[in-house]
């Protein structure tokens, strides 16, 4: 691991894994109050939506652990919540909200009756007990997603997607390593065991998270040199606009020209076929985020909307949303609550893998010390 930490992540990213170690020190507190708030605590979703790709979805995870409690009354959701849950009671039963997502990367679910709201905070990501046939199928069906029919660059875009793939894997592997749970004591706490089996023996796969931390993060640096920030509503949280940029800030510290630096949107997408080749990575990626439907356990369908919507939104960004005066024309390139909600989240998530693969460098170093 030694090497490894001094590594360059990339040659497009040029900048070392040490860099992102020492950024995410001074971002994970930040990060921890923000998560915490109202407004980005509450994630919106239909948990029960029929899986679109294949029938015998109807094994459920039956362990404890994979159950989600729902904010079933939603005069119980924060106040910040409420306008949009009476609004969306008042519609529902007419038209149904139109899935202007066609264009987007990822689908996110419509209002309906099956819509629920779910507290973050009050149902970690962790270990499960989701697992064996069931789980390897939702794998290996995300994984076929990378099966491109590309033009003559196939390589870049194609190589770029199964990373993505890949790091979203290992982060979701992290945390559940992390949050283990210990038959004996019944707790959750972190397993070095499971996280060096799943993760920690491959350095492709930690660098697949340092590389997805870096995609979610340019997003937000984006968003918020840009202004989109200023777009949203936080209700009497303005100082959470605030938190949210004070967050951000570090990150132009890598360098001085930290956009160019930290990953290269613009090497990808270029060939003389790019519009062909990005609407097939676009449509991919939809089904990546359909699949989500298809995973059994609620807990962990819950965690894989939330990101796949998070690099959904990332991808959307950073590959459509090219200056300030498009973004004038909200009906193309809005970014909805729900997707900035998931952005952060999903840093949120890499953030703490980040952090875990650190803290689990060291029980590794004390353990080897022990031998
Ligand atoms: P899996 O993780 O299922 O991997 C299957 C195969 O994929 C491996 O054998 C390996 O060949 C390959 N592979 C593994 N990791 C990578 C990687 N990073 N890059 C490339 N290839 C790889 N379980 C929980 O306990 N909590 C959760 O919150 C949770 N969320 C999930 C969310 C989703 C969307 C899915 C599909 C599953 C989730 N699971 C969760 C289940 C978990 O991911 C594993 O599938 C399960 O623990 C079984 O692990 P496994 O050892 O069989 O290998």
């Amino acid at each position: 691991w030694d090497n490894f930490t001094q590594t360059v992540i990339d040659e497009s990213a040029g900048v070392t894994f040490e860099e992102i170690n020492s950024l995410n020190d001074i971002i994970r507190p930040k990060m921890d109050l923000i998560t915490k708030e109202n407004f980005f605590r509450i994630f919106r979703l239909d948990l029960y939506k029929q899986c679109p790709f294949w029938t015998g979805t109807e094994g459920f995870c039956m362990h404890r652990s994979c159950a989600v409690d729902t904010i079933d009354d939603w005069k119980d959701l924060p106040e910040i919540w409420q306008p949009e849950a009476l609004g969306a009671l008042e519609n529902v039963s007419r038209v149904p909200e139109s899935n202007k997502a066609s264009k987007d990367y990822c689908e996110i679910d419509e209002i309906n009756e099956d819509t629920v709201y779910v507290d973050l905070v009050e149902n970690p990501e962790r270990f499960t007990g989701y697992g064996g046939d069931q789980s390897f199928q939702i794998w290996k069906s995300i994984y076929s997603e990378n099966c491109f029919n590309l033009g003559q660059d196939q390589c870049m875009e194609k190589n770029f997607f199964y990373r993505m793939i890949s790091g979203m894997h290992a982060s979701i592997s992290t945390h559940l390593s992390n949050q283990y749970l210990d038959l004996k004591t019944k707790q959750y706490g972190p397993n070095l065991k499971q996280f060096m089996f799943r993760v920690g023996n491959f350095p492709d796969r930690i660098e697949n998270i340092y590389l997805n931390y870096i995609l979610v993060l340019k997003a937000l640096i984006k968003l918020e040199s840009l202004g989109i920030l200023d777009n949203f509503e936080f209700s009497n949280q303005d100082q959470l606009r605030d938190e949210l940029r004070d967050m951000i800030m570090p990150s132009y510290q890598l360098g001085d020209n930290t956009e160019e630096c930290l990953f290269d949107e613009n090497s990808l997408f270029q060939s003389s076929d790019a519009v062909e080749v990005k609407d097939e990575f676009k449509q991919n990626f939809r089904n990546v985020s359909r699949i989500m439907d298809c995973v059994h356990c609620d807990r962990c369908r819950l965690w894989g909307k939330v990101q796949t919507t998070g690099y959904g939104t990332a991808l959307k960004v950073l590959f459509d949303l090219h200056n300030a005066k498009e973004i004038r024309e909200p009906s193309r390139y809005e970014i909805s609550n729900v997707e900035l909600i998931a952005l952060v989240n999903t840093f949120d998530r890499l953030s703490r893998s980040v952090e875990s693969i650190k803290n689990f460098h060291t029980l590794y170093d004390l353990a080897i010390e022990k031998e």
